[in-house]
């Protein structure tokens, strides 16, 4: 039952094709690190590959037929691409869903204030986080600042090797007596990830000359006002780029593995298809996975749905009947990464059901905690198949659960998607640090995710 570590397998072609898909997946999460700027590389790749948008063809009055290739925009934050294959599409579609959305430390509304004559923003994290991971660290700050006027202004700063980088102070440990005899869970409070962002006030200026200060930066270099924070979405993330990990190369570190690993190699796959297949592909890249799926870009909305219908309607008489086939008749690979298994704290895994790096891409029949409460429990005959589409595409697996029985736990898409009636199974790659700023992954866990994904995609 031991499964095979995936670098004893590789060839030197192996090797030469794994190194390129790492590198271009390092560019992918350097360039993506907010949900929107994964959508928009997520857009530049699919245009490239010749997929047009779906709004377009219905704007048009065209029609959809097999070999098209279609993507869908849900508000900038979510995206859907489809390649249509031959048979009807109430046989149903092979979707790989992930998701972009990453922890982080977002900015409040009202976030820019003045304290002891330095600028600080406050801000509201997101996701699950160890608070005292992010102090200390140099971060960067993306998003965008929508005005009045309707206008969109996108703020990346912290990145180029010329920007100034923002950070979270932590306390001195000459003077943390009281903070070190602290739970780890309060040694950082939220109220306390106040970003600081200034030092040097504006001359001739009586009230809050630091904080006016930092405001007219940003008012010369974006021409926003201290209001136009009401309707912004800035997320303060690490700053700087992926590298590569370990003397040897085989891993990478980067911030927000969890999950644009499973989204890169997902789209990577669909992309690499060739011709038509014969089943419609897609894949789904979902927001807001980390606080619950909720809201209009979550995954709990209807947009992959609304997608599917509108497809449907482009290709044939519509009719809800058909509509419902369809998404019955799909089979999911609910795409996450999973924990990998970590020997400084083996006390938390059991070690025949823990993902290892290295071993190759991982599939979990369930999640969730306490008894699988809230999680997707993959049929036997479906994960029977997938093992025999793995194995007849020399795809090197593994199958885990998110740590010891009642250690905790955790949840994905994958139960949303099967309330339609379709198969659906959780499958990613180990991290470990998950949801740290800084997570580790291996390449072989990437080569065969995008692997993985590409045989079940033709052969599902
Ligand atoms: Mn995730
Ligand atoms: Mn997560």
């Amino acid at each position: 039952m031991e499964r095979k570590n995936a670098w004893k397998t590789y060839t030197e072609c192996d090797l030469a094709k794994l190194e390129d898909i790492s590198s271009r997946y390092r560019s992918y999460i350097d360039n993506g690190k907010t949900e929107r700027e994964c959508v928009t590389e997520t857009i530049e790749l699919a245009e490239k590959a010749g997929f047009v948008n779906l709004e377009d063809v219905i704007k048009a009055g065209r029609t959809v037929k097999e070999g098209d290739k279609l993507y869908s925009n849900c508000m900038g934050k979510a995206i859907m691409l489809f390649t249509i294959g031959k048979k009807p599409i109430t046989d149903g579609i092979n979707i790989v869903g992930s998701h972009i959305d990453s922890p982080r430390i977002d900015l409040k509304q009202n976030p820019l204030y003045e304290d002891s004559d330095l600028a600080y923003l406050d801000t509201h994290y997101y996701g699950g986080i160890k608070k005292y991971q992010w102090v200390t660290i140099p971060l960067a700050m993306h998003g965008v600042v929508a005005k009045k006027d309707g206008t969109v202004i996108d703020v990346v700063i912290g990145e180029d090797e010329s920007d100034p980088v923002v950070g979270i102070s932590d306390l001195l440990i000459h003077l943390s007596a009281d903070q070190l005899g602290k739970k780890a869970s309060v040694v950082i409070e939220g109220e306390e990830l106040n970003v600081i962002v200034g030092g040097k006030p504006l001359a001739d200026t009586e009230k809050d000359p630091v904080k006016a200060n930092v405001m007219k930066i940003l008012n010369e270099k974006y021409g926003i006002e201290e209001e136009d924070f009401l309707s912004a979405e800035i997320e303060v993330v690490p700053a700087g780029r992926s590298r590569d990990f370990g003397l040897d190369r085989s891993m990478i570190i980067g911030y927000g593995h969890d999950d644009r690993v499973c989204s890169f190699a997902a789209v990577e796959a669909l992309l690499s298809i060739e011709g038509t297949p014969e089943t419609t592909c897609c894949c789904v890249l979902a927001d807001k996975e980390e606080v619950g799926s909720v809201g209009a870009t979550g995954m709990q909305a209807r947009y992959f749905e609304n997608a599917v219908a509108e497809i449907i309607a482009l290709m044939q008489p519509y009719s809800d009947i058909a509509l419902r086939r369809a998404l019955k008749n799909c089979r999911m690979l609910s795409c996450d990464v999973s924990a990998g298994y970590d020997p400084n704290f083996a006390g938390v895994f059991e070690r025949k059901n823990s993902a290892y790096l290295g071993r190759g891409v991982c599939f979990n029949k369930y999640t969730g905690s306490r008894g699988k409460s809230g999680s997707n429990d993959a049929n036997a005959e479906y994960i029977a198949k997938l093992r025999r589409i793995m194995d007849d595409s020399s795809v090197n697996f593994q199958t885990a659960e998110l740590g010891k029985v009642d250690q905790g736990g955790g949840g994905t898409i994958a139960y949303i998607c099967a309330l339609y009636g379709m198969e659906v199974i959780d499958s990613g790659v180990a991290v470990l640090s998950m949801h740290a700023p800084w997570e580790i992954i291996s390449k072989a866990d990437l080569y065969e995710a995008v692997k993985a994904y590409l045989a079940f995609m033709l052969n599902a």
